[in-house]
């Protein structure tokens, strides 16, 4: 569907994230920009390179990364970018893109939030490098469970990381370089395949509830992030309100069931003091307001309804 040249399946997103950058020559003493909201696994596939996360604060409309920031983030280390398309909305790529083509850095892209996104029309994953999807249970292509791929249209970058994947095996039992055991399950792979047809059915049917979540809320007192891009694929739909935790216990009490994505920013998690991150305080205050409502293909147009009644009730 991305139109890539080739898909790696590996064991998980974290692994296609952190192989891409060990397959693209990234490690020890390089530094890697990416974004302080996000699950703590793109900043941590970064450390399992052995680089250095760098996080750029993120526009606070957007909540992806600020491309300015990126820019001033960038030192003499750095050697790559990783945006992440979060919620499904996929970050300012082309204004991310021109700075990578401008400073002569990698882009690879985090997409495990975004299968089928396009970032202004052009497949998010494709932009770069790579792209690092995951299928975990709870991704809009989900397995039964964990299981992940990289797309790329470098074919040197697809043959490193077969090898890299498979215990750097150049030919059975033969071990010509490193490598690791991150093999995409066959059973899970299977699951993926007989799924894939009804990805764009989903993926249209949580771009029609979204909608309707757009409509139905314009009334209450939470904060809808606007959509950016018609590629959104809405993996979540977050709300951000400064009562966000009595909201949250409001909806609890009304039968809703709600989560936090995420209630740290990277930044702030104690994994990270060994890398001395720069405090974020845009992605800081978001962790502290957002709130992920009932998003799924299998909701019906009255049960968002019921959701944005409970904010009013
Ligand atoms: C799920 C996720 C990951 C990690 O994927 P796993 O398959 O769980 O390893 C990385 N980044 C983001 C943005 C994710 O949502």
């Amino acid at each position: 569907a991305s139109g890539a040249a080739h898909a790696v399946g590996v064991g998980t997103g974290t692994d296609a994230l952190a192989l891409s950058l060990t397959a693209a020559g990234i490690g020890a003493g390089d530094e890697v920009i990416t974004s302080p909201l996000s699950a703590a696994y793109s900043a941590l596939a970064i450390m399992m390179a052995g680089a250095r996360p760098v996080f750029a604060d993120i526009d606070p409309d957007r909540l992806t990364m600020s491309p300015e920031l990126v820019d001033r983030a960038v030192t003499p280390r750095t050697r790559a970018i990783l945006p992440v398309h979060l919620y499904g909305q996929p970050a300012d790529m082309p204004a991310l893109s021109d700075i990578a083509a401008r400073r002569g850095l990698i882009l690879i892209e985090d997409c495990c939030q975004a299968h089928l996104a396009t970032a202004a029309g052009r497949p998010v994953g494709t932009w770069g490098l790579a792209g690092a999807f995951s299928f975990y249970p709870t991704k809009n292509l989900g397995a039964l469970g964990d299981a992940g791929a990289v797309i790329t249209n470098d074919e040197a970058l697809a043959a490193k990381l077969r090898r890299l994947r498979n215990g750097g095996q150049t030919s059975r039992y033969h071990h010509a370089e490193f490598g690791v055991n991150s093999r995409l399950d066959e059973m899970q792979a299977a699951i993926l395949r007989a799924r894939l047809p009804r990805l764009a059915g989903w993926t249209s049917a949580r771009r029609a509830l979204a909608a309707r979540y757009r409509a139905r809320l314009g009334d209450t007192p939470v904060r809808v992030p606007p959509e950016f891009d018609a590629g959104h694929v809405y993996h979540l739909f977050p709300v951000l309100s400064p009562q966000r935790d009595a909201l949250q216990a409001r909806l609890r009490d009304a039968g809703i069931e709600t989560l936090i994505h995420y209630p740290l920013a990277i930044p702030a998690q104690r994994a990270m003091a060994a890398v001395d991150p720069a405090p974020c305080p845009v992605a800081t205050r978001v962790a502290s307001e957002v709130l992920s409502l009932p998003l799924h293909p299998g909701l019906t147009p009255g049960e968002i309804d019921d959701v944005a009644a409970a904010f009013a009730g």
